[in-house]
């Protein structure tokens, strides 16, 4: 049975005292929530990920994740972090290819793909971001898009590499907009990255894929979202600040 994740990003918020309480709540919080193939993951800023694992050492099903890692192992990249760094501090998790990396860094599928095998040679997942423009929804193109993402930046793992990942659908008009993707919308590239999944990989690889769905989720339509047939949980950006919403999405697993 595939994994079912609640991931949330805090992108650049909180300074280091407010992510530790933060943290620490929903670490109360969430302890007798999370059951059976069900995992919390918090992707947090560098500065937080070495005393939050800390804190998450004995919480079995909760983990702390990464917002970037650089390609390349080690050496003159001034201001950037490597995976091995990321894994020493107890990291596991690390989303890559979130849309604001795209627009904001430049990160093409082609870097992306090199960041992957960087986070997966050190033994950590991948939480891969995928997901299309207002433009390209609106123009049609949306499935040839989230198709070469897919393609050029994972689809070259061996089934072995690519069975460690969890891909993360996240339609860029709902990141951040209050605007989420309909149940249906979002069910539909689900279903179809599945497919995509399997006639690379084959059906028992695409059945165990966690697929998330990002882009204002709430607590308020969580429960509907993940409902769907092939959403496997959610990447949870502005919600993911508050402990109590955070939890309350959590809580809509049960
Ligand atoms: C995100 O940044 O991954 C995200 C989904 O943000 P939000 O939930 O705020 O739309």
């Amino acid at each position: 049975m595939r994994k079912k994740i609640v991931a949330g990003n805090w992108k650049m918020n909180k300074n280091y005292n407010d992510g530790l309480s933060l943290f620490s709540e929903v670490l109360n919080m969430v302890k007798d929530e999370v059951r059976g193939e069900q995992i919390v993951v918090v992707c947090a800023p560098y500065i937080h990920l070495n005393s939050l694992s800390a804190l998450a050492k004995d919480a079995k099903q909760v983990f702390v994740g990464a917002q970037n890692a650089h390609q390349e192992a080690a050496g003159a990249y001034t201001g950037e972090i490597s995976s091995e760094m990321l894994s020493s501090v107890g990291v596991r998790y690390v989303i890559l290819g979130h849309s604001e990396r795209r627009q904001y860094f430049g990160e093409n599928n082609a870097l992306l793909a090199k960041k992957t095998d960087a986070v997966l040679q050190n033994n950590l997942k991948p939480i891969f971001c995928i997901g299309e423009t207002l433009e390209e929804r609106e123009s049609g193109k949306y499935f040839e898009v989230i198709k070469s993402q897919i393609e050029e930046g994972v689809f070259h793992l061996s089934a072995d590499d690519f069975s460690k990942l969890v891909l993360a659908y996240e339609p860029v008009w709902a990141i951040g907009t209050g605007v989420t993707a309909s149940s249906e919308q979002a069910q539909e590239i689900h279903a179809f990255i599945r497919t995509e999944i399997a006639k690379k990989y084959g059906s028992d690889v695409a059945e165990n894929t966690t697929i998330l769905y990002g882009g204002s989720c709430n607590p308020k339509n969580a429960a509907e979202l993940f409902a769907q047939k092939d959403i496997d949980g959610g990447l949870i950006g502005g919600a993911s600040l508050k402990s109590r919403d955070f939890v309350d999405i959590v809580k809509t697993f049960n």
